[in-house]
């Protein structure tokens, strides 16, 4: 059926904007040569070829760098690794034309009145020491909030790890994880139900499914080389089912598609857990063995009838039943989670839900079995760490400050954005992007209220142009170190050719700043193996991830792999259904949560809110395929042919009464403010919805690349943990 559906036009167009400005049906291709770069220079052009990966997305494909003359000439996928087969996206081929943009920033620089002044790492490192030393100095009682970090540190693992002792040692715990920004949500939920922030399976697994329910997760467009492993299950008779309230390439992968109204799917879910509920379709075997919790979930669940699901949803009524049905029958499903399950303000319950549908029906452990999410979760390094320094807190704010709304109350991110507000911030380290969060012009005004801002970015972007000081960094063929990706496994980077200029490692900046801050306090380490192995040591679940093993394995190892010698573990993570739970068993019933329901998500026209329904559409953003959110992909040319700014798709139904039409510039307004864009008119997404890309930004001099920052209208609104992105009110009036 989806065969029949596939149709392919031009790869600009599709790739641009992954629209059509026609009204048929047809969708939307991501090109298989674009998505999955492959190729080589011949060998006799090059000096050496080093073992490497990519920096983006955790696909974490392995990638093989190819040098010559001490430059990086050509990037190609690894054809051994088990994972990708060689696959890649644009967004790591793009990283050979960054490491050598004329843009890029290759020296530190320091503020003076107007001016930016070159000065020497050295010289750097002791002003960024001394300035946090002062805060300790000048605020003896109260120093602990006043330094703070922007992560993530994506350019290894180690970089994490000793930025975390680095501040942590010092006594400075404000550290904004992009969990904040990302899957903090769901990993949250996951770690309530089951005892584990990961995904409980891996993608081979989906060979061995019946079904595979890909929720929200557009894998065509953000994990390009996860395609083939859905290619390989239809064509063993896997059933794929895709749930997006648009068509976009992933539709062309899947046998049926379900289109919710954005923010939902909590209620779909509940309603497909009432129809297996009332028709005794649900295993009880299985649930009075595993699951603690179901008559709660069950009163809950009741009054979700099909009638009222498909009122909130917009599915029809019978294909709520229909697939109901459909998943008693399978006996082997895997739910794959996207990201935009996490970004709504009911996230943590639409996630509860996911593992209560795959509870009743017996499918969340064994083959062909489990629940993916779009990140496969932390390494047990760091997780330990953590929950070491953290874990009185993290259990305070689950327990008690989940109805706290307050930012002095809430956690991470938006107590440094309420202590930034409040002027109490005195040094912070930026070492991503601000324009991550929602209502991001309050978290810029927030920066400004910071004494010194030192910047780790790499061109002068939104983020330098705050900082008072630039330590630039390395990208990723100038260092080496461990990343970790979406099926749990742990890879090795080498470094392929010197740092440019006098850029510098994040797990470099951060060893040398431990040290001066907690002097010999801090581990002597000097390398990013030295601080591999100082997690792993300490790391039960790493134990068998030997360096030796981890720089020859061109797949990576998935974790636990508690020996050496240990293969590393594929598939289920819990085996014989025992949870990471207290009890073992599946926690549906969290009382600090109540019960597991749905609510209309903040700011929806459809919520209680007069304000709200001035705003009569549906707004909802994502990635495309070129850019790395809205990071630094921006400054490559190479993506200019893919980008062209903000532009919005809408349904020709949603655009007929307001006089807009295809190609119309129309502003695109949310209760905090209004961007210009580019109109798409397609059939491809739900009436009444509007999809936005979240690449653009400013300051970039690729003019295709270059937009508002679609966060600055997004308002910022909250789930416990992590941003609300999708589901809000919008509307669109001719620009
Ligand atoms: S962005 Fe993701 S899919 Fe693309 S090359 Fe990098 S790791 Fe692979």
């Amino acid at each position: 059926m989806a065969k029949k559906n596939r149709i392919d036009i031009s790869r600009r167009r599709f790739l641009k904007a992954g629209a059509l400005a026609t009204g048929a049906l047809a969708v939307p291709s991501v090109a298989r040569g674009t998505a999955q770069v492959r190729g080589t220079a011949p060998p006799n052009r090059i000096d050496r070829e080093v073992m490497s990966c990519c920096q983006f997305c955790q696909v974490r494909c392995t990638t093989l760098v190819q040098v010559k003359d001490e430059k990086v000439v050509n990037v190609y996928g690894n054809p051994a690794n088990t994972w990708t087969k060689g696959g890649m996206c644009p967004k790591g081929q793009s990283l050979v034309e960054l490491a050598y943009s004329p843009h890029r920033l290759l020296y530190p620089l320091k503020r003076e009145g107007t001016e930016w002044k070159r000065i020497s790492y050295a010289a750097a490192l002791d002003i960024v020491a001394e300035k946090i030393l002062k805060v300790r100095e000048e605020f003896p009682e109260d120093y602990a909030r006043r330094v703070a970090l922007f992560a993530p540190l994506w350019e290894s693992h180690e970089s994490e790890i000793v930025a975390q002792m680095a501040l942590w040692m010092a006594g400075f715990p404000e550290i904004c994880s992009s969990g904040d920004t990302c899957i903090g949500n769901s990993a949250t939920a996951l770690r309530l139900c089951l005892g584990g922030a990961l995904s409980t399976t891996t993608v081979d697994e989906a060979l061995n499914a019946q079904t595979l329910v890909l929720w929200g997760a557009n894998i065509a467009e953000t994990y390009p080389p996860y395609i083939r492993w859905i290619d390989s299950a239809r064509e063993k008779g896997v059933q794929v089912v895709y749930v997006d309230p648009r068509r976009t390439p992933t539709t062309n992968h899947s046998d049926r598609q379900i289109m919710p109204r954005p923010g939902t799917d909590g209620a779909l879910i509940l309603g497909l857990i009432r129809v297996l509920i009332t028709e005794q379709l649900y295993d009880r075997e299985y649930v009075a063995r595993h699951v603690n919790g179901f008559k709660e979930l069950a009163a809950s669940a009741d009054s979700y009838t099909p009638e009222k699901v498909s009122r909130i949803t917009w599915v029809p009524q019978e294909k709520i039943v229909e697939l109901a049905r459909m998943l008693a029958k399978s006996k082997r499903t895997i739910i794959w989670m996207g990201g935009s399950l996490s970004r709504v303000t009911n996230a943590i319950q639409t996630v509860r839900a996911v593992v209560a549908l795959q509870a009743l029906t017996a499918n969340l452990s064994g083959p062909g079995k489990g629940i993916m999410n779009m990140q496969g979760g932390k390494p047990g390094g760091l997780e330990i760490l953590e929950e070491k320094i953290r874990a009185r807190e993290l259990r305070e704010t689950l327990q008690e400050k989940f109805q706290a709304r307050d930012l002095a109350g809430a956690l991470g991110f938006r107590k440094v954005l309420f202590g930034m507000l409040q002027k109490r911030v005195k040094v912070l380290l930026l070492n991503s992007s601000y324009r991550r969060y929602p209502d991001a012009n309050r978290v810029r005004t927030g920066i400004q209220n910071v004494d010194f801002v030192v910047y780790r970015g790499f061109f002068m972007d939104e983020e330098a142009q705050l900082a008072h000081l630039i330590i630039p960094g390395t990208m990723a063929f100038e260092s080496s170190g461990s990343q970790y990706g979406a099926q749990r496994q742990v890879v090795w980077r080498n470094r392929a050719v010197p740092p440019p200029g006098e850029t510098v490692e994040d797990w470099r900046f951060y060893s040398d700043l431990g040290k001066k801050i907690n002097k010999e306090a801090f581990p002597p380490v000097n390398n990013p193996e030295e601080i591999f192995e100082l997690v792993r040591k300490n790391a039960p679940t790493w134990t068998g991830l030997t360096l030796e093993r981890l720089k020859k394995d061109p797949t990576g190892i998935s974790w636990p792999c508690p020996a050496e010698g240990h293969p590393g573990t594929l598939g289920t993570l819990y085996p014989d259904n025992r949870f990471w739970t207290d009890d073992r068993k599946v926690q549906l019933s969290t009382p600090a949560l109540g019960p597991i329901e749905w609510a209309e998500p903040e700011g929806s026209p459809f919520g209680e809110s007069a304000e709200a329904k001035a705003f009569p559409l549906i707004f909802t953003q994502g990635k495309v395929v070129q850019h790395w959110q809205h990071t630094y992909t921006r400054w490559s040319a190479y993506m200019a042919q893919f980008s062209e700014g903000n532009y919005v798709q809408v349904n020709p139904q949603t655009a007929s009464g307001l006089g807009l039409k295809d190609g119309d510039w129309a502003y695109l307004e949310t209760e905090l403010g209004k961007i210009k864009a580019r109109l798409h008119l397609s059939e491809l997404i739900l009436p009444g919805v509007v999809w936005t890309p979240s690449y653009p930004g400013g300051s970039t001099p690729v003019k295709e690349n270059s937009g508002v920052s679609i966060n600055t209208i997004i308002p910022g609104n909250w789930d416990k943990v992590s941003a609300q992105y999708n589901g809000f009110g919008c509307r669109l009036t001719k620009a």
